[in-house]
């Protein structure tokens, strides 16, 4: 069998990069991860619980991300929402890990939010088809810069979003039903998880709609703040 010899590409690869604070280098965006129903008051407003037994997770493709200030309000749908997730960064490689070892994982965290177009999200739900389209869609992850928290599992703090001054969301990381540490480990066991590789946490209750020309600022305690405007 001949050896391959290229190193080169057809065409350029797409690789995403987000700021990290204090460092001019890039973080290289891998899968990205986001776990759904993770605080039982958000779990109650959508009509469920959270599953005690085992989480669920979705993913965003890695264009999904991004840090612009001005984001354009998408395309098909009339019920965009926002939920703020505590974001986690991972930095080396694991597979089939324990919830102890996974701080050893982790490079940093951001502030995030998981732009759900609600309605496509509905009829999915219904019709028993994925969520890709009402999760995945263009610009549908706004991320703060990351804070670089290495080997730390961040276990309070709390996090908040406003939509043109007013609180929409306000809670505490402590009412995650889900640790970072069991998230990532339970993660792990179903997939190798590498550096890159990102996992929003959940969003609490108070999700609610946007609308073309809102302000959104979202906070968590000791990792940072976000903002951004719908165009
Ligand atoms: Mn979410």
């Amino acid at each position: 069998m001949a050896e391959l010899k290229s190193t080169t590409f057809t065409f350029p690869p797409r690789v995403k990069g987000l700021k990290i604070q204090g460092c001019e280098d890039l973080f290289p965006v891998g899968k990205i991860y986001c776990v759904g129903k993770n605080y039982e008051d958000h779990a109650k407003e959508m009509g469920g619980s959270v599953d005690r037994d085992q989480p669920f997770f979705f993913s965003k493709p890695p264009q999904a991300m991004t840090q612009a200030p001005s984001i354009p309000f998408p395309a098909l749908t009339q019920d965009l929402h926002h939920e703020v997730e505590l974001v986690v960064f991972l930095k080396s490689p694991c597979s089939n890990i324990e919830p102890k070892q996974a701080s050893q994982h982790i490079f940093g965290y951001a502030v995030g939010v998981d732009l759900t177009k609600r309605d496509l999200q509905t009829i999915a739900k219904e019709d028993r088809k994925p969520w890709d389209l009402s999760k995945g869609f263009d610009n549908s992850a706004p991320i703060s810069n990351i804070l670089k928290n290495e080997e730390v599992v961040l276990k309070e703090g709390d996090i908040s979003l406003s939509v043109n001054g007013q609180e929409k969301q306000a809670s505490n990381i402590t009412h995650m039903a889900w640790g970072v540490d069991e998230i990532i480990s339970w993660l792990s066991k179903f997939i190798s998880l590498h550096p890159g590789d990102i996992i929003f946490t959940g969003t609490p209750a108070g999700v609610g709609a946007l609308k073309r020309g809102d302000h959104v600022d979202a906070s968590i305690q000791s990792v940072g703040d976000l903002s951004f405007e719908l165009v």
